[in-house]
């Protein structure tokens, strides 16, 4: 792709504008979404942390649920994200999720992460984050905490239970922008 991905952030509630600054440093040009028709013509989609219950009943509303379930390219989604897309919810990736799994808001915690195929750490900030329950023989784990996935990949979704768009390190947005770049190169 010669020209910057288009990458559209659902920008209902939650860290829309924390992972647009992410993206455009990562290199994408990024469009914030709350319509349907907001979603034409874009190279990937981030559905950003925040509160999943606001998020599911404001994409309900305007008819984002089914629009985000037809949108073929790579999708992103943190925390409230990663549940949003997961068995019970948007179903696009083969997950099961279990919201503030890990307590109160008092629980939020950082910690430093073993990204596969990196020698660097992560640091990992978890606000009331979810937890994978199980997942399908098609899903990568790309790092873990305590023996447990906290980044993974089903195909062309991506899910962190943490908040990459929180930090300064833009390794993991440089990761879903080469996912971006790749499934438009297919589809060219
Ligand atoms: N616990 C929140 C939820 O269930 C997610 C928290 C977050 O996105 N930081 O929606």
């Amino acid at each position: 792709m010669n020209r910057r991905p288009r990458v559209g952030v659902l920008a209902l509630q939650g860290a829309f504008r924390e992972h647009a600054r992410a993206l455009r440093a990562a290199g994408a040009d990024v469009v914030e979404v709350r319509l349907p028709e907001q979603l034409d013509g874009l190279d990937g989609l981030v559905i950003p942390g925040g509160e999943s219950t606001t998020i599911t009943k404001l994409a309900a509303l305007y008819g984002l649920d089914d629009a985000i379930r037809g949108f073929e390219g790579p999708v992103f989604g943190t925390c409230a994200g990663m549940i949003l897309v997961d068995r019970s919810h948007l179903g696009l990736a083969d997950l099961e999720v279990d919201r503030n799994a890990y307590g109160r808001q008092v629980a939020s915690f950082e910690a430093d992460l073993e990204l596969n195929g990196e020698e660097r750490p992560f640091r990992g900030v978890f606000i009331r984050a979810p937890r994978v329950r199980d997942v399908g023989p098609g899903v990568e784990v790309l790092a873990e905490l305590d023996g447990e996935p906290v980044l993974l990949r089903d195909g062309r979704v991506l899910v962190a239970a943490f908040h990459p768009e929180l930090t300064d390190d833009s390794r993991i947005h440089e990761r879903f922008l080469e996912l971006v770049t790749e499934a438009t190169s297919v589809r060219a």
